[in-house]
């Protein structure tokens, strides 16, 4: 049997070939859309090739088996954009159908080939047989070159590998094909040979992801024939060296044989040496170097054993890694477990990271497999093992986001403490199998240095809690002595605050019944007295009501009657008592936005009492010249019906030291020293019994509002209070 025997029968071998492997994908238990499309893909092939051997030369419709061959590329390029998850795959199909069945009319027209077109039993050059070889190359160009750019851009190396596995099988069908198109035996049946490589490497492509690693292969193979010829080479020339030498020498042939034995004996004995050198040297340049596992990992315990803080337990594990291995990219993540589900939690090392932490839920496949396997997990795997095709999304998701191409468990006996994650190396390659040994090896080391690092930081953290505790205490022990410093200063501040008052009434009874008795008193003396004991007595009584109105509040409350009035009117009649004083000292007083508000339902005189508390005060703590301003605006709530009112009532006084702007409220809380006060309602810096805030916000709360006192811009202080608008607050039966 001759080549071209061989030959015109081999398409009907190939054709039981790929139907054997039609029938293999058949029985798959679970078929996915690409392997699906890849069968039709076969089913064209088969069909193929049986056009080759019955209908290449049928006269009434020509170039059959090419349009066959047009269909199978048609299918390959659904199936490529299905694998590599190109968008837009129903453009494919549209596109190559209708191109395809136009070279189909062309064919069925009773047209001649265009010219002559000797030795091709795959092409007759009729119009329809050149589109559906144009369709042929097109297609498989652009499945070639769209998958290539595809690898280009995948960063993740064992993505971009099976990538590349498709790239160079698609290409080795595409030469096979190529060379059936010459009718030149052994040129079919290499070119059917390789065809059938390239499918046989596309079938496994599409019902597995486990593929070996293009570029290892391809270095490897490198690797094999730069030492074959860099050996063979110095032997070769030596060898004709000698046998030019002994020619030329004219020396007699058994001499001559003596030579070339001695050579070659000598040969083999420096051959293994110098051989091994350059599978050394070779091995080195292509395939990186061997490691020190013993050394390396020594020096590793002893580094990250002196090593207590994780954030530097994360950097010297990811730097000496990225050092061996050359990662761009890595992290120690911290690993908690908490009833059956996972919180991961990364401290970046190495690259742009975040440290945002992420829950995953019990009996995720990648916590599975991390927790009880002693192994490290490929994202490879995650993506396309159909171990882990039940993932949540957003666990995808988030290891998507870290860009890391390998997850090494670091465990005790019983449970996962952590995982080592590493980006890609910097030569784009896989990591091989011994390096991903290694670095588990090395993960097992740090399983001690971890559990010490995050009892570190635990301790630290109680640390920090504690210590927080204590300024918290330290602070509500400053605020208790304040207080209790302010009932003992209570009793003073009360008995002379009341004996001021009683001694000046009883001074001057004294003075009126002594005048009397020597009967010395004119009528003009008698009003100056009797003046003096009425201011007294109404300041006594003054003070005795605001500590009736405070023990009032205690008791039960402040008790509110309430009408319908104007914020601008409850101002005016608390400012009218001091209008004098105002002028007096020279004060400024602005009021902004006032007339601008709505009417409100409030205990109208109340609300005069707690305004002239804290005008007063105004007054009281700024020195004169000084401006007092009080701004009132309407706020509209965030819920959009519970308006309220905002008034600012500040000054450019001696404005209140931060520490004490929740205490002024107290009862009897004054700042300053008790015996250094003087009883003057408007006098700068005149103290009073520390009644007036307390009161004041007791008024403001009862009716639903809430005040508080900031540091005024202009340096003095600021007191804020809101009120609730009208249309929550009225109820509709009270009449004004
Ligand atoms: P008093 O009756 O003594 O004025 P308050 O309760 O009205 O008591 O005020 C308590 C303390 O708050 C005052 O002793 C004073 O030290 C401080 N204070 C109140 N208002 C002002 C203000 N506008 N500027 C500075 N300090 C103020």
């Amino acid at each position: 049997m001759n080549l071209a025997q061989i030959n015109s029968i081999l398409p009907l071998f190939a054709a039981a070939a790929y139907t054997m492997l039609l029938v293999s994908m058949l029985l798959r238990p679970r078929r996915e859309a690409r392997v699906q499309w890849f069968s039709g893909f076969l089913v064209a092939s088969i069909v193929w090739e049986l056009f080759l051997v019955l209908l290449a030369s049928n006269r009434f419709v020509p170039n059959l088996p090419s349009k066959a061959l047009a269909s199978a590329t048609l299918l390959l390029g659904i199936t490529t954009a299905l694998y590599v998850d190109w968008p837009q795959q129903r453009r494919w199909l549209i596109g190559g159908s209708s191109a395809l069945l136009v070279a189909f009319l062309l064919d069925m027209l009773p047209v001649r080939p265009l010219f002559s077109l000797e030795g091709s039993a795959l092409l007759q050059p009729t119009l329809g047989g050149l589109l559906s070889m144009l369709i042929w190359l097109g297609l498989s160009a652009t499945i070639l070159v769209k998958t290539w750019r595809n690898y280009q851009h995948t960063r993740l190396p064992w993505h971009a590998n099976r990538l590349l596995h498709w790239v160079v099988f698609v290409f080795v069908i595409f030469s096979g094909e190529g060379l059936l198109f010459y009718d030149v035996p052994w040129l079919n049946i290499a070119g059917q040979a390789l065809r059938f490589i390239g499918v046989l490497g596309l079938a496994r492509a599409v019902t597995s992801h486990r593929l070996f690693d293009v570029r290892v292969y391809l270095r490897r193979t490198l690797a094999f024939v730069l030492i074959v010829l860099l050996s063979a080479l110095p032997a070769t020339v030596v060898l004709i060296a000698t046998l030019w030498v002994t020619d030329r020498l004219r020396l007699d042939p058994a001499t001559a044989y003596l030579i070339a034995l001695l050579v070659i004996a000598m040969g083999f004995l420096l051959y293994q040496p110098f051989r091994r050198l350059i599978e050394r040297a070779v091995y080195r340049f292509l395939l990186g170097e061997e490691f020190q596992t013993s050394q390396i990992v020594r020096n590793y315990s002893k580094a990250i054993s002196r090593t207590l803080d994780v954030e530097q337990l994360s950097l010297v594990i990811i730097g000496t890694i990225s050092e061996l291995l050359e990662t761009t990219r890595g992290a120690l993540m911290l690993a908690s477990e908490d009833d059956a589900e996972y919180t991961i939690e990364p401290i970046p090392a190495l690259g742009h990271l975040s440290r945002q932490a992420k829950r995953f839920a019990g009996g995720s496949p990648f916590m599975e497999m991390l927790a009880n396997e002693h192994q490290p997990l490929l994202q490879y795997d995650v993506d396309f093992s159909p171990a882990y095709s039940t993932m949540h999304d957003d666990e995808r998701e988030w290891l998507a986001k870290q860009a890391m191409e390998v997850y090494v468990p670091v465990h005790t006996d019983s449970e996962l403490t952590g995982l080592i994650a590493l980006g890609p190396k910097r030569s784009g390659l896989p990591y091989r199998p011994n390096e991903l040994e290694l670095v588990q090896v090395l993960a097992d080391q740090t399983v001690v240095a971890l559990q010490n690092a995050r009892l570190y930081s635990e301790l630290n953290q109680q640390h920090e809690r504690i210590r927080q505790l204590n300024v918290d205490l330290r602070r509500q022990m400053e605020r208790l002595e304040t207080l209790d410093k302010v009932k003992s200063d209570f009793i003073t501040i009360a008995s002379h605050e009341l004996r001021t008052p009683l001694t000046q009434v009883k001074g001057y009874a004294d003075i009126l019944m002594a005048m009397n008795e020597d009967a010395s008193l004119d009528q003009g003396q008698t009003r100056e007295i009797l003046s003096h004991i009425e201011r007294a007595s109404t300041r006594l009584e003054t003070l005795i009501s605001a500590m009736l109105d405070a023990s009032q509040l205690e008791v039960s409350g402040m008790q509110l009657s309430y009408m319908h009035t104007g914020l601008e009117a409850i101002i005016q009649l608390a400012i009218d008592p001091m209008a004098v004083a105002i002028k007096n000292r020279r004060l400024n007083l602005e009021l902004h936005g006032l007339e601008a508000l709505p009417s409100i339902y409030v205990d109208f005189k109340r609300l005069v009492q707690a305004f002239q508390n804290i005008i007063g005060n105004a007054i009281k703590y700024t020195p004169d010249y000084g401006t007092i301003s009080i701004t009132a605006e309407l706020v509209a709530s965030a819920d959009g019906e519970t308006d309220y009112i905002e008034v600012v009532v500040a000054d450019t006084g001696i404005g209140i030291e931060p520490q004490y702007h929740d205490m002024i409220f107290e009862k009897f809380f004054r700042i300053g020293d008790p015996q250094l006060h003087s009883t003057g309602s408007t006098k700068f810096m005149g103290g009073g019994p520390g009644l007036g805030l307390h009161i004041a916000k007791g008024v403001i709360e009862a009716h639903g509002g809430r005040i508080w006192v900031e540091d005024a811009p202009t340096g003095g202080s600021c007191f804020l209070f809101e009120l609730p608008g009208i249309p929550t607050f009225a109820p509709l039966d009270q009449p004004d």
